[in-house]
């Protein structure tokens, strides 16, 4: 068998990407292939695009961008090789509707099998998986087993708190819920105490946050529940382990006003799709119960398959009780909390 993918690495200058190599080996359209236009991490989905090549025979050509994805496939309009945008947060998945690089998609066995609260209700894109954004908790310094949202602008939790950067999408769409459940007044009243409460000026990715606690900068931090069991069983990394071990996972809550922040990964049909018949074939294969258990087993989130249990490592985070805000509300509230975090100036930490 042979597998052909391809990653081509964007390199940014200002707003415009610049892809220096992995231009597509094969026509834009041909047999057996589907081109993925993607912000995930290719390592991320190639255990599902192996799984889809050795039942279909159809070769996945894979573009990852880390911005600009929306704006590329536009530019390259009605010759756009794209068919299938992969990509994590509502926000993108919307933004990529609101650009118009999307098409709809009635499909009878996608809609069987992602219940219509985790797709687009014009079928222009679709949740495949889901992934909460909780507390990550030193497992020697921190005793509480419950910790809100809310509770994190306690001042009992001065100095003790770490975040990655405020304006990344995974803080944003947090702090949209936030804006959904509380309000703007309630909810910059809640981001100026806990910006007081930060160890230091928001940094890092996800795993980085797990290294600090580790390292003792900070007792608590926000992230993404796959991350922590991709960092327990990252074989080539195992410092990573430590640093996943040294932490346990609480799962945050808008008390009596909703469960923990809920968000997905999703797809969508590139608005001109040449390999349309393949890209509709991957897109199904993705929402079926094979698919569902790989990004279970291998990438540590949830399916969105109803009933399908998470893998053993999730499910010993405890329960998790999502969320029930429409995903719709809090891609509406988007750039209210971009903005807030400017206004708060949260990414330059604690003032004292
Ligand atoms: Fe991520």
């Amino acid at each position: 068998m042979i597998t052909t993918k391809l990653r081509a690495l964007a390199i940014l200058s200002g707003a415009a990407a610049l892809v220096l190599a992995g231009i597509f080996s094969v026509p834009a359209s041909a047999d057996g292939v589907v081109n993925i236009y993607t912000y995930r991490q290719p390592e991320l989905i190639k255990p599902v695009l192996d799984a889809f090549t050795a039942k279909t025979g159809i070769q996945t050509q894979v573009l990852f961008l880390d911005k600009g994805l929306e704006e590329r496939i536009a530019a390259e309009g009605q010759n756009s090789p794209a068919d299938v945008i992969m990509t994590v947060d509502i926000s993108r998945l919307t933004a990529a509707k609101a650009k118009g690089v999307t098409q709809q998609l009635a499909d009878e066995e996608i809609n069987k099998n992602i219940s219509a609260e985790y797709r687009d209700p014009d079928g222009e894109w679709f949740g495949v998986t889901k992934r909460a954004r909780v507390i990550y908790a030193s497992k020697e310094r921190v005793k509480e087993d419950h910790i809100s949202y809310a509770d994190l602008a306690d001042p009992k939790w001065k100095g003790r708190i770490c975040i990655r950067p405020g304006q990344h999408d995974y803080n944003i769409a947090l702090f949209a819920a936030m804006i959904a459940h509380w309000g703007e007044q309630r909810t910059e009243q809640w981001m100026r105490a806990f910006k007081e409460n930060l160890a230091h000026k928001p940094d890092g990715s996800d795993r980085g946050q797990a290294k600090a606690i580790y390292s003792g900068e900070c007792d608590i931090a926000l992230g993404n529940t796959y991350y922590v069991g991709l960092m327990l069983t990252n074989e080539k990394d195992p410092q990573e382990q430590e640093y996943a071990r040294s932490i346990r996972v609480i799962f945050p809550d808008f008390g009596a006003d909703g469960g923990t922040h809920v968000n997905i990964s999703g797809m969508a049909l590139a608005k001109y799709a040449p390999n349309k018949d393949n890209a509709i074939k991957l897109m199904e294969f993705l929402s079926e119960h094979e698919a569902q258990q790989i990004y279970a087993e291998k990438n540590f989130e949830y399916p969105v398959e109803p009933g399908l249990a998470p893998s053993e490592i999730v499910k010993g985070f405890g329960e998790l009780k999502a969320d029930a805000l429409p995903l719709v509300d809090i891609g509406n509230n988007r750039k209210a909390a971009s903005e807030m975090v400017d206004r708060v100036g949260l990414n330059d930490g604690p003032s004292s």
